[in-house]
């Protein structure tokens, strides 16, 4: 008999996420490949066979009785470097006044901006350290991490090179993206510091980032602005993503459709024809809904909308000082309870799809033979349990690349 690295057996319910390699839509994010009973062999950190009955001598057996066993969540939208906090802010927003409005006082991103252009880099990876070890704790297994809170060369290299360092020591993988078009520093004109994002960062921060993302808002970056940054990044092989219609429709997910973005993210205001592009060029829209909550709107983006539509929905945290959760469970509740996603088309946004978002599906984001081992095992008999369970961590144990985690 042959023998294995880790065998989990006795699961109530394997969510597989098995199916075709490309963005799930429509009534396929509802499809989770659950097997029942089933077992799950690990050889180094492959995953190398799924199924029931299986049978191994194994270095380790893990007895999953009355659990469920699914793909590491996937966070494909995270500010995780930064440094310091603003909860001083809560009181402000409690009196009303609006994420703009914030920003216009000087507080919001501004505030973050000056602490991490403060910060060493040691003390910019301890603090970003902290952030992945409770992702890690809730069950995530690889983010998506964007530069941002630099808004200059020396500060938006410094965020990135503290990504690539945690990257290598961390078990969390972070795929990164170039965010220098995330606001505009209060010492330049906008044309000048798109300019200079062009001239001087781009060449620089390429080599540390897969993707651009561009901050695309009434007040921020406008269309054609965006379209100038996305496409001088394009030119350096970097991959489109925009920030997009958060606050106002700018037609930000026409842009995406139009440039071809591998996604746009928020899409809380978004006009149905601009959606419909996306949906029509197979465009991830990546919702985010613990930015309304934090905020405390009532209004969230429209899945039904975009998934009925054929968008290819995922979701994330957008963990960042405005927004600070480390929880893809959490995010799952919000989805399903003020989204109305069903709880497995929020399983697929929160995992496969979330890999397609970051260009990860071939190694991530599905529990099948040849992927990576990343795999948590939930503490609950079924996976409805996720959204319905909540505000507590379901996570019993995870396994990142074939490796147990011990916390
Ligand atoms: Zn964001």
């Amino acid at each position: 008999m042959k023998t294995v690295d880790i065998l989990i057996e006795n699961v109530n319910e394997i969510l597989t996420l098995k199916g075709k390699n490309q963005p799930r839509i429509k009534s396929e994010m509802n499809e989770l490949g659950i097997i029942k009973k089933g077992s799950i062999a690990i050889i180094d950190d492959r995953i190398i066979d799924i199924g029931r009955n299986l049978q191994y001598k194994a270095i380790k057996k893990i007895n999953a009785k009355g659990k469920i066993v699914m793909p590491g969540f996937v966070d494909s939208h995270t500010h995780i470097v930064f440094s310091g906090s603003r909860e001083f802010e809560l009181d402000m927003k409690l009196n009303g006044f609006s994420y703009m409005d914030i920003l216009n006082r000087g507080g919001g991103i501004y505030y973050t901006v000056n602490k991490t252009r403060k910060s060493n880099i040691i003390d910019l990876i301890e603090q970003s350290k902290f952030r992945l070890n409770k992702m890690l704790e809730y069950g995530t297994t690889t983010c998506e991490g964007k530069s941002g809170y630099g808004l200059n060369l020396e500060t938006e290299l410094k965020i990135l090179k503290a990504q690539k360092i945690l990257n290598d020591s961390h078990p969390i993988d972070i795929i990164s993206t170039f965010l220098g078009a995330h606001a505009i520093p209060n010492e330049y004109k906008i044309d000048d510091y798109v300019d200079l994002i062009i001239n001087d960062m781009m060449p620089q921060v390429s080599k540390y980032s897969k993707f651009c993302d561009v901050f695309c808002e009434k007040g921020v970056f406008n269309v054609l602005q965006a379209k100038i940054i996305l496409n001088a990044g394009k030119k350096l092989g970097l991959i489109p993503k925009i920030h997009a219609d958060e606050i106002v429709d700018t037609g930000g997910a026409a842009l995406a459709a139009e440039l071809k973005a591998i996604s746009a993210d928020h899409l809380l205001r978004s006009s149905k024809d601009g959606l419909k592009l996306m949906a029509k060029k197979g465009i991830i829209g990546v919702l985010l809904p613990a930015t309304p909550f934090s905020l405390m709107m009532k209004e969230y983006a429209n899945a039904r909308y975009m998934i009925d539509n054929g968008i290819p929905v995922a979701i994330a945290t957008d963990l960042n000082p405005n927004c600070w959760t480390e929880s893809m469970q959490f995010i799952i509740q919000l989805a399903c309870l003020n989204m109305k996603m069903t709880p497995a088309e929020a399983i697929t946004a929160a995992t496969f799809n979330a890999s397609c978002a970051i260009g990860e599906n071939n190694k991530i984001g599905s529990i099948e033979i040849g992927k990576q081992a990343d795999i948590i095992i939930l503490d609950c008999p079924n996976y409805m349990f996720i959204p319905y369970h909540f505000g507590i961590n379901l996570v019993n144990k995870v396994i990142k690349k074939g490796k147990m985690i011990n916390f």
